[in-house]
């Protein structure tokens, strides 16, 4: 696992190296590199550790689901449950490489941080050269939101990445014209398509191939087929509690989840470590499947979370353990 050791954006690593970029991402290092919409911050969508690195730098104070980059259309079938519907290689054959996102359900093997816990996940096809070149070489699908930091503008130049980020290993410049409009993000489950953002392709486009619903149409926002369409969101199904004490009692059937070493561990029915020396890289990592584990136990009737500290990635942590246990604040 690479280590950052720039203080400031002046040390990062910059160039046209694509052979070293697809390195770093296979090693677990961060690249910023071009699409044809914005710079994006990548990471080996597959590397948990990888992809919590991406919020770290980003500083966004929460987990959204992000976007999933491949160089061929093959690769489909490792990311989406099977069977995938014949709609979405419709859909690939017509617009890819090119900025349409498809959402469908995901396979087991996408890390959960990847979808914020959601059972879908996003994937897309970029056209700009050297972003197919640095995946096709990475050999690995990357996850990859803009190269920006919460809040500020999306970067469009090597510059804009350099002003607003440190922490990454490598910075892939382009020289190609961006786009700057994002990509068209659609929803496909079986024979059905939604819109769920309006992007670089047309929703009239879109209909010439599929009939595609857009969102409000036809539809009540909690018939979606996903939540992650309004505010991507995630709660389990069983109640869920954040730890006031270590001294705390813990009824029969409990689900406990720890990110730290501790002696509370003994009184729960089932106890899960999301790291044992309460790293925030390590949490984010772990924390959405240490919640779908617990959810699956049938002898967890409910489950306890410590909380962790709100400083970093802490806030985005602290906010996703929120919103999952909010019905129980
Ligand atoms: P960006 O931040 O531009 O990379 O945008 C990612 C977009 O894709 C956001 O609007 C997300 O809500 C959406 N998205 C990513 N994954 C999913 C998913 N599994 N289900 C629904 N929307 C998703
Ligand atoms: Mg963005």
């Amino acid at each position: 696992m690479r280590q950052f050791v720039q203080k400031d954006s002046s040390m990062i690593k910059n160039g046209t190296d694509i052979i070293f970029s697809a390195q770093c991402l296979r090693e677990g290092g961060l690249v910023a590199f071009p699409t044809e919409t914005v710079y994006g911050l990548g990471a080996d969508a597959l590397n948990p550790l990888a992809v919590a690195r991406i919020f770290e730098v980003k500083q966004r104070p929460t987990f959204d689901p992000l976007i999933v980059h491949i160089s061929e259309i093959s690769q489909l079938e490792m990311l989406f449950e099977n069977p995938i519907s014949p709609i979405v290689y419709r859909m690939a054959d017509a617009f890819w490489p090119g900025p349409l996102t498809i959402v469908h359900r995901k396979s087991g093997i996408v890390p959960d941080l990847v979808t914020s816990g959601l059972n879908t996940v996003a994937v897309r096809m970029p056209s700009h050269p050297v972003a197919l070149e640095l995946i096709r070489l990475a050999k690995t699908p990357i996850a990859a939101p803009s190269a920006n930091r919460f809040g500020q503008l999306s970067p469009t130049k090597p510059e804009h990445v350099l002003k607003q980020l440190t922490g990454i290993d490598y910075l892939l410049s382009g020289n190609e014209k961006m786009g700057g409009i994002e990509s068209t993000v659609i929803s496909i489950d079986g024979d059905q398509c939604f819109l769920l953002r309006p992007g670089a392709i047309s929703l009239s486009d879109i209909r010439k191939i599929v009939h595609c619903i857009s969102r409000g149409q036809n539809q009540k926002e909690k018939d979606m087929p996903s939540p992650g369409l309004l505010k991507s969101h995630y709660s389990p199904n069983k109640p869920l509690f954040i730890l006031e004490k270590h001294t705390e009692t813990l009824p029969d059937n409990s689900g406990l989840i720890l990110h730290s070493k501790s002696d509370l561990s003994g009184h729960a029915t089932k106890t899960i470590y999301t790291s044992e020396t309460a790293d925030h890289i390590e949490i984010a990592a772990n924390l959405f499947t240490a919640l779908h584990l617990m959810e699956d136990d049938e002898a967890v009737f409910q489950i306890f979370i410590e909380p962790v500290e709100e400083t970093g990635l802490g806030v985005a942590i602290m906010d996703r353990i929120k919103k999952a246990a909010f019905r129980y604040l």
